[in-house]
């Protein structure tokens, strides 16, 4: 069976075919700029050279169009009917309180996407607009969503819930949904794997360090608890994003600063985290480089990064009771030894304990704790794209 996973963002679609016998990637690829000036396709097939395709795409069917295109094409094609795209699987970031896991889309399940748009008014609108397309263009072809709020949804109603107005949970649906689910529960499954127990003995804690970070807690293989929250927001000090800080300075800044609702989102969404605080960049490798060179603000950037993943590591232990093993993945998470090392040090009261020579590693599975450290530390890259095509795989075959 061949899947084809969609990604959609506003403006760019990532995709990925892959085929479901071995695993194995036959092409994947990035449209940017949609509906935009100087939209473009690059397109990776497996064993060949990335092409990129210019051309005018003024929405997202378009883009599918010419990704499937590029799917079929004699040269840089890797199948040769459209009928083999078996299923396709779309990442959907919100789902709400509706969904704990993954369901084959229909109409109800459109519907519900609508309702949720609310939730998620910059990321559900494209994921919507992404499955429209594909099924304009493959109406036959089965569709599954694959939600990145839905690991979350084990969490206990005391992990969720804000000390707000009761009222405004029932009202409005405030509370904590959490992100990176699909991430979190597949690197977790990994180190389940990885340790040789069944994740039903284990207490994980699982830290997506990317442009967008997140930390969660997963006992017992169910995400008890994680640092994002109503929105992507919340929690970590991220590239652009100021995690947790005083809500009142959201008022002290309108009221001081006589910001609007934009301009405040804008600057705690777009001009905050480390990219704030270094005002050198958002990319981690600018703001290494920049300490290195003995930059006093990339260095405090930094630092205000690793403490506070530490701290939600202190609390996702105390909140299960234990901790068996710690998870590092995503770009910042698989590729930076430093950031792994700042973040586990003087952890060992804890029962974790880094080895130097391990932590070296980049970008590929590895354990990085020492033989008699009790927590088992690993770094896993993270394959959300193979936990979509699983999920699409058993909901077809249960059809
Ligand atoms: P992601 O959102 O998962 O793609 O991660 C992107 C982030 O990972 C960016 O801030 C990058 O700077 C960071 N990153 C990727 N490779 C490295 C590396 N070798 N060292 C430090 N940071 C890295």
């Amino acid at each position: 069976m061949k899947v084809l996973v969609i990604n959609c963002g506003s403006s760019s679609l990532k995709y990925q075919l892959i085929n479901m016998e071995n695993e194995k990637v036959m092409a994947k690829g990035l449209v940017e700029r949609i509906g935009l000036e100087g939209s473009q396709l690059k397109h990776q097939p497996e064993g060949m050279d990335k092409i990129v395709i210019e051309k005018p795409m003024k929405d997202h069917k378009d883009a599918i169009k010419v990704v499937l295109d590029a799917l079929l094409d004699e040269n840089h094609g890797v199948i040769k009917d459209m009928n083999e795209i078996s299923a396709v699987g779309h990442r959907v970031v919100h789902g709400g309180e509706k969904y704990s896991g993954s369901v084959l889309i229909t109409e109800d399940v459109m519907k519900v996407l609508e309702e949720c748009t609310h939730l998620a008014p910059l990321h559900n609108p494209p994921n919507i607009i992404g499955i429209n397309a594909c099924k304009d263009l493959m109406p036959q072809t089965p569709m599954v969503a694959v939600f990145d709020t839905a690991f979350h949804q084990t969490m206990p109603k005391h992990a969720y819930i804000y000390p707000l107005p009761y009222e405004l949970y029932e009202k409005h649906g405030i509370r904590r949904y959490g992100f990176h689910g699909t991430s979190h529960r597949y690197v977790s499954k990994v180190a389940a794997d990885l340790v040789g127990k069944d994740i039903k003995e284990l207490k994980i804690i699982t830290c997506h360090l990317g442009n967008g970070a997140s930390v969660a807690a997963i006992d017992g293989g169910k995400s008890i608890d994680t640092s994002m929250g109503f929105t992507p927001l919340e929690g970590l000090a991220m590239g652009t994003r100021c995690g947790d800080i005083d809500p009142a300075i959201v008022t002290f800044l309108q009221k001081e600063e006589n910001l609007s609702y934009e301009e405040v989102n804008n600057l705690m969404n777009k001009k905050s985290g480390v990219l704030g605080i270094s005002g050198v960049s958002s990319d981690f490798r600018d703001i290494e480089n920049a300490a290195f060179d003995g930059n006093e603000r990339a260095q405090l950037a930094l630092d205000v990064f690793h403490y506070r993943v530490k701290k939600y590591i202190g609390a996702y232990t105390a909140a299960m009771g234990g901790l068996d093993v710690l998870v590092f993945t995503a770009g910042l998470g698989e590729n930076s030894p430093e950031t792994r090392y700042e973040i586990c040090k003087n952890m060992e009261y804890l029962g974790i304990k880094i080895d130097a020579e391990k932590n070296k590693v980049r970008g590929k599975v590895q354990e990085i704790s020492t033989e008699d450290s009790r927590v088992k530390v690993f770094v896993i890259p993270t394959n959300e794209e193979l936990m979509i095509a699983r999920d699409t795989v058993e909901i077809v075959n249960n059809l």
